[in-house]
């Protein structure tokens, strides 16, 4: 078999942890198969090394920032190997290039556009581990890209559908995807499968567990994807073509959302257009919208966009405009959402019940989501999760 395998950063954090990832990794190749690894920068590296370049300078530019990133990366991949290489388990680390991920230009969210992995298939055939350094890639310009906080999850999508695996792992802290935060809920419940579709909508939602770019690599291709813990041997949750057959799989929050409302605008055909093709112009991307067809307008930015969203707006469009980043958004993820007609009162009942104030609710087919203040998220999704999931 020929199997990907990720380590995240708390699972290689320390002396101990890389220890315990070398001795599964070793494992897996002594039982005959071919194993490339993913490895994710020890610990909270990355957020070291944005610390260390903000102190020189807090507005460097993002491609020095993506160079001193993705040595966090390099560093582990090296450790990893000599590691293995004292278990005496032939083991070599890849960068970027030597990999062969090719990424879009831009620097620090770049995505992956080809593999061309020629090198990594020398190295297997060689006998050896393959040690692939997760989160970065090589842009047109031959500069070192970064995939974005979380990535190399998606690293490890990518090699394992390039490299046809027959099976991707991505080895975590936790036992898996669970039915919310278990640091929020205490009895969040782990899942034993959950599709393409509900996992992307939960990672699009705010669930940190996988990086969201891997998740719609892993259903294009189709790649088979197990979340599990490096520290149990718990089976952990697959994410497939076919999930369980819940009504509600997952509830996740997102602190990470702005809204802003323009007001007094002129109530004639294309304002809307106006406003969200300017907005796409800039490549900024919009969630929630609400039109009321009243000369009212209003829509969600990640927080890091609003700024740059309210410029691009103010000027050309007639209008008062408000904001507000002090918001959650919560929602609700599940296959079942769409033929439980229930769900949607429920849910409501739920906030009514913890007297909370809603400001926005969109529904799609799997998932309905709710803006309110940001300080009653964690009972919101608490709440939820008493009424849907609990038993
Ligand atoms: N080291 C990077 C981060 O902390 C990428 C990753 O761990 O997936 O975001
Ligand atoms: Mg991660």
């Amino acid at each position: 078999m020929l199997i990907v395998q990720k380590y995240g950063g708390s699972s290689v954090a320390d002396k101990a942890a890389v220890q315990n990832a070398a001795s599964r990794i070793a494992e897996s190749f002594r039982e005959g198969n071919k194993v490339v690894v993913v490895i994710s920068a020890q610990g909270n590296t990355t957020d070291e090394l944005l610390k260390y370049a903000s102190d020189m300078n807090p507005e460097a530019s993002e491609r020095e920032l993506d160079m001193i990133l993705s040595t966090g990366e390099q560093l582990s991949a090296a450790l990893m190997a000599i590691t293995l290489n004292a278990m005496n388990i032939p083991a070599i680390s890849l960068n970027a290039w030597q990999l062969g991920i090719v990424t879009t230009e831009n620097y620090g969210n770049a995505k992956i556009e080809a593999v061309c992995s020629e090198r990594i298939k020398e190295e297997l055939e060689k006998g050896n581990v393959v040690i692939a350094a997760g989160f970065q890639g090589i842009n047109k310009n031959g500069d070192i890209t970064t995939l974005g906080r979380g990535g190399s999850d998606t690293t490890a999508v990518a090699l394992a559908a390039a490299l046809e695996a027959d099976k991707c792992e991505i080895y975590t802290d936790v036992d898996g995807v669970f039915t919310a935060d278990p640091r929020v809920v205490k009895d969040a419940v782990k899942l034993k499968s959950i599709s393409y579709e509900e996992m992307l909508d939960y990672t699009t939602m705010g669930a940190k567990v996988l990086h969201n770019r891997s998740v719609e690599l892993a259903k294009r291709y189709n790649v088979p994807l197990t979340v599990r813990s490096s520290f149990s041997k718990n089976e952990g949750t697959s994410v497939c073509a076919e999930g369980g057959h819940r009504v509600v799989s997952g509830i996740a929050s997102d602190k990470n959302t702005a809204l802003i409302s323009i007001t007094e605008m002129d109530n004639i055909p294309g304002a809307a257009n106006g406003v969200f093709s300017l907005l796409a112009k800039k490549g900024i991307s919009v969630d929630i919208i609400l039109c009321s067809g009243t000369g009212e307008i209003s829509f969600t930015v990640a927080k890091r966009d609003m700024k740059a969203a309210v410029e691009t707006i103010k000027g050309s469009v007639k209008g008062k405009i408000e904001t507000n980043d002090r918001l959650s958004k919560v929602s609700v993820i599940g296959a079942g959402l769409e033929t439980n007609p229930g769900v949607v009162s429920s849910l409501l009942e739920a906030i009514y019940e913890e007297n909370i104030n809603i400001e926005m609710i969109t529904t799609s087919e799997i998932k309905i989501s709710l803006l309110i203040d940001k300080n009653d998220g964690e009972r919101a999704v608490r709440a939820i999760h008493n009424k849907f999931i609990k038993r």
